[in-house]
């Protein structure tokens, strides 16, 4: 495109808990809005968006299974929660004027469409956001399962996933100082290593289906569209 990306189509994977701010729970629409308008300037070069977003932020199967929670009721919590972080990242986008469908892998036809491969490829071409929400719509497995199955279905080009640090470290940055950033490193190395940047199953089918992940770091204001042109720090999972 005109602004230098080589990408045409991209999944964008965000963690619930990157929409709650400064709060320790649920959504902050202001966070939410201001991700809505780091995808916007991605929209406006022409690149065709996926966005799955997990549901941390309100529920995670795991913490109500260790409270007791029948495991598989705990995570169909979770994907409902996807469903809500989803919707609200639907609104902002369409606050932008941006053509936005959530599409849930649970059918729930009053709040969001069901999945249908064809047509949500059809969205795409007309350059509307698609939002998978609900995950893989499975127990025992995560949103980032559900980025990689969604980005490898729709035919994208990599996924981006936005975390709180500027890519993929040795060791975890926050708490040491000297932790170091890799600039690529391999799925099988994260595997090994234990690198956290996705869980396994996900690492393995991105792997197998040569699909690269980029981490990158969604507090730069800008930092989406910059790394889509090749911009700033960031570390690419492939090989
Ligand atoms: N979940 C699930 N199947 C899926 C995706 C998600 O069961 O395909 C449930 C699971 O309980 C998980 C919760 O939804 O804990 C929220 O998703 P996730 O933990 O991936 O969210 P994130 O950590 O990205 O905010």
């Amino acid at each position: 495109t005109a602004d230098g990306t080589t990408f045409n189509r991209v999944m964008l994977k965000i963690s619930g808990e990157a929409l709650m701010g400064d709060q320790g729970f649920g959504l902050h629409p202001p966070t939410v809005e201001r991700i809505a308008r780091e995808v916007k300037t991605v929209h406006d070069m022409g690149v065709e968006i996926c966005m799955v977003i997990g549901g941390g932020n309100i529920f995670r199967g795991l913490q109500g299974s260790a409270q007791g929670m029948e495991r598989t009721t705990a995570d169909y919590m979770g994907m409902l929660a996807t469903v809500m972080n989803a919707l609200a990242m639907q609104s902002a986008l369409e606050g932008l004027k941006i053509h936005t469908r959530v599409i849930s892998a649970i059918t729930m036809n009053e709040v969001a469409e069901p999945y249908i491969r064809r047509r949500a490829v059809r969205h795409l071409e007309k350059k509307r956001v698609c939002i998978f929400a609900a995950g893989t719509g499975n127990p025992y497995f995560t949103t980032d399962t559900a980025a990689t199955l969604r980005a490898n279905e729709m035919a994208c080009e990599a996924i981006f996933k936005g975390t709180k640090v500027d890519g993929v470290y040795d060791k975890d940055p926050v708490k040491h100082a000297d932790a170091k950033r890799y600039e690529t490193v391999t799925f099988d190395e994260v595997l090994q290593k234990h690198l956290g940047v996705m869980d396994a199953s996900a690492i393995a089918l991105a792997r197998d289906n040569n699909l690269p992940i980029i981490v990158f770091s969604l507090d730069e204001p800008g930092g989406f569209k910059g790394i889509l042109a090749g911009k700033g720090t960031y570390t690419r999972v492939e090989g």
